[in-house]
Order: C-alpha cells, then structure tokens, then sequence
C-alpha cells in the first residue's frame, strides 16, 4: 500500500480522502520505491500517459483509469522552425481541456475516485480548476472550484460548462487558497490540489517520459515554466527515474521561467536560499504562473540547483513579443505561455544545445 511522507518531518501518513498536509504544516510526497522501469510493458496500454501507468503509484492490477482516462498525453513534439535545428516545442496544449493540467489531473482524479470519494474542492488561477472540473465530472464526483474574479472568462466558462460550482474570491491567490482549504477541512471533503497532492505529480512526470521515447535520447536543457512547480517537479521526478534505471546518461538543464512581477523563487535561487520567501504580486499578464508563496519552493529550488539549472524572469513586454512572435510560426498560446519562449529568448544557449520548449496552454483561453 502506498503511504504518503511529510517533507518536513519525516512522518509516514496513510492515503485516505481528507488528508492532504501533515499536521506539521509540511507538504506530502508519495513513499515510494525507485519504479523498476520495464519499458516493453508500456506497449500494453493505449498511445496517452497511460502508457506509463506501471510507473504511477498504484495497484498493477487497478483498472480505476480505463474509465477516466479522454486519451490526454504524447503531444507532439515539434521543430520550433528550420532555423533552429536543435529546439523543439512540446504542443502541450493538445490536451483535452488544451493545457498540461489534464495530465496531473487525470492521475489525480483516477486516484479520487479509488478512493471513492463523492465531492473535491480546488483552488487554481484557472488551468488546474478546469482539468480538474473536467475529469471529476467524468468521474461524476461532485466539484467546487475557488478562484479569483479576475481569472480570464473564457477559462471560467470552461469551467463551469462542466457543472463545476464556481467560488468567485476576491483576493490573492494565496487567500483563495486559503477559503478553498478552510472548505476542505470544514466540509471533509477531498482536496484535489495540483499544488499539494502527490498524484498530481505521477501525471505531470509523463512529460518526461514522452519526451525520453520521442527523442530516444536525453535533451541537454528544458525551458520550464514556475508558478506552483507542477510541470516542473514533475518533469524532474520522471527524468530522475529513468536516469536511476539507467536508460539516460545524465539529467537534463532545467531552466525555469517566473515573470518579473511575481518572482519569488528567482528572488531565493539569487540569494542562495534554500526555500522562497513570499513576495506581493506587482501584476502579471502571466496569470498561470502568479503564484507569490509557492508552497513547494523548497523541492523546487532543490530540483533547479540539482541539474545546474537556472531561473530567467522575464518582463511583461517580453510576453506579449513572445507570444506575437510564436503565433507567426503558427503556434497560437495563451499569454501565461510565452512566457516560456520570452525565457528561451533570453537563455544563454550554447550552440547545437538542444533545448525543449513546452507550450502549456491554448491561445483561445487569454484574451
Ligand atoms: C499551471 C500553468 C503553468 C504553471 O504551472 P505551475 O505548476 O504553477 O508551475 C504555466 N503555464 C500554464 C499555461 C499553466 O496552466
Ligand atoms: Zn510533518
């Protein structure tokens, strides 16, 4: 059976539907042995993230995921343009509800309703909550979703289009998190939070592993975008599990993109700290990744440093250019997005580097 373990002080907690945070304050991790990879099995599932169901924390023989599942995963990886041989862009808007959440939250949402569970709650800045509001209503699990009245109205149409009940907070996005975690623990329900549950980050790995069969190789660096550190940690996890059963040679370059206004962890990864201090929120067009206290900065700074990485901020100008720019290679993200290309602009790459770039989020969904 497997057991979650508090980051901060080691206790071992059992997984059951309303815990989500040790009563240290802590985040949780899953415990969990290095995955013996048997790449010949992944055959055995269909062409989607579920390919490497064996590499998730689950029972070999739970089958809770064949009915979850909308085919969300291997999105193509693409030349960016023949000028640039060596950078690839990872279409990650190809996803059922066109951004790189479905793949956290169909994992999440699969381990839900193996826990039997009748209602979630979430809190997001509007990706996560409409993944999540998506695949609970495949689940037909009842789903409240907290966010800001600023998020984009195309992503709150999304949303409540999959009979989600919507919580409007005004507030920053640490208060909504909070009103969704006062929810949580008053109504006793499941917490299906990209940002604090371990499954979310068995979904979000599987952007490693499509990258690891789709180059057949290890890319020397990825363009990662950070707020909350989803892609990012997860990315990480996946990486480090091929590399500890020895089917790639070294760790990817992480290069991880905030945007100058809400920069928190560039701020930490500058003055050498170990985790990040909250910062205010100047205002970003970024709305995706304007996340002022990251909860997992800690793992975050930790997985940056562990594979000489490094943190590029990046202005507001930049994103607009970026995403114009983008679009005129035919490539229509939304504004959170560019920011991932603005960084890559900005990135000191050496030459034949080869570099990825994922696009997180569809155009239609920001103004
Ligand atoms: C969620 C999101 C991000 C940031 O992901 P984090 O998990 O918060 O680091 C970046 N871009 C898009 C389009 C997103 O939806
Ligand atoms: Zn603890």
């Amino acid at each position: 059976m497997e057991q979650y373990c508090c980051n901060h002080c080691g206790k071992l907690h059992d997984i059951t539907p309303t815990i989500w945070r040790c009563a240290c304050g802590g985040v949780l991790d899953l415990v969990k042995e290095v995955p013996k990879l048997d790449i010949t099995a992944w055959n055995n599932y269909p062409n989607s993230i579920w390919r490497y169901f064996e590499t998730m924390a689950f029972a070999k023989d739970s089958t809770t995921w064949e009915k979850v599942t909308m085919g969300e995963g291997q999105t193509p990886l693409v030349l960016l343009d023949e000028q640039e041989p060596n950078t690839y862009v990872k279409v990650d808007y190809m996803m059922p509800t066109l951004s790189f959440k479905d793949r956290g939250a169909a994992v999440l949402m699969t381990k839900a309703k193996e826990l039997a569970v009748s209602k979630v709650i979430a809190d997001s800045s509007g990706n996560a909550g409409t993944a999540i509001a998506a695949y609970a209503a495949r689940c037909n699990i009842s789903c409240d979703i907290y966010l800001s009245n600023e998020t984009s109205p195309k992503k709150i149409a999304q949303i409540a289009a999959h009979g989600a009940t919507i919580k409007k907070i005004h507030g920053t996005r640490e208060d909504i998190a909070a009103e969704a975690q006062k929810a949580v623990d008053n109504e006793k329900v499941f917490y299906a939070s990209h940002v604090y549950n371990p499954y979310f980050y068995e979904g979000t790995k599987t952007y490693a592993y499509e990258i690891y069969e789709q180059l057949q190789d290890v890319p020397d660096t990825l363009i990662i975008p950070v707020g909350n550190g989803t892609l990012l940690l997860g990315t990480y996890y996946g990486f480090k599990e091929l590399l500890e059963n020895e089917l790639i040679k070294k760790m990817p370059k992480i290069v991880a993109i905030q945007a100058a206004n809400c920069a928190p962890l560039v701020k930490a990864y500058q003055q050498g700290n170990e985790s990040a201090q909250p910062v205010t929120n100047k205002g970003t067009l970024a709305e995706g990744i304007a996340i002022a206290a990251p909860p997992r900065s800690k793992q975050i700074l930790e997985a940056v440093r562990k594979t000489n990485g490094e943190f590029i901020d990046i202005e507001e100008d930049e994103i607009l250019s970026a995403r114009a720019q983008l679009s005129e290679k035919g490539f229509y993200v939304e504004v959170t997005s560019a920011a991932n290309y603005a960084g890559y602009i900005k990135y000191n790459k050496a030459p034949e580097e080869r570099i990825i770039i994922p696009l997180c989020g569809a155009g239609i969904k920001s103004k």
